[in-house]
């Protein structure tokens, strides 16, 4: 349905704007020659069929992708359900506890050794953590693991 009053303001413009006019030349012509290259082509007799049944099968999809996000938001987000059970929190504390009493032996310990030596060990771990790396390195380069996962 065309509203009068608005087709006859478009053909007013048009009788007095020769880009308007031009663009509407154009279209008309690009539609024309569409109409005649597929007027041979003729329409597969199934084709509403399987446009529809591709619709219907990307639906489908879209509502398997929603269960599979709400499912894996789920799994993800259970570990924050645990902080909220006695029991685990429970088993959490005496853990922190067990490691902050090592800790604090460990801190007591190193009081008695000598400044020197807990310098040493310091920067002998540092050392062989360095050698570590490297060897790492060079493994991973000298099988070329980079060219297996890509
Ligand atoms: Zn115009």
């Amino acid at each position: 349905m065309e509203c009068m009053r608005c087709v006859e303001e478009i053909e007013a413009h048009l009788e007095c704007c020769p880009d308007c006019r031009k663009v509407i030349n154009e279209l008309a012509a690009l539609r024309e020659e569409i109409n005649l290259s597929i007027a041979g082509i003729p329409i597969p007799t199934n084709l509403s069929v399987r446009i529809l049944s591709a619709i219907e099968k990307e639906q489908q999809n879209t509502a398997k992708d929603i269960w599979l996000t709400g499912i894996l938001l789920a799994v993800f987000a259970s570990p924050v359900l645990l902080l909220f059970s006695r029991t685990f929190s429970s088993v959490f504390h005496l853990a922190y506890l067990t490691g902050t009493a090592f800790w604090r032996s460990l801190i007591t310990l190193v009081t008695f050794i000598s400044p020197w030596v807990t310098v040493s060990v310091g920067i002998l771990s540092l050392f062989v953590m360095a050698i570590g790396l490297y060897i790492i390195k060079t493994l991973l380069t000298k099988f070329e693991v980079n060219e297996v996962i890509v």
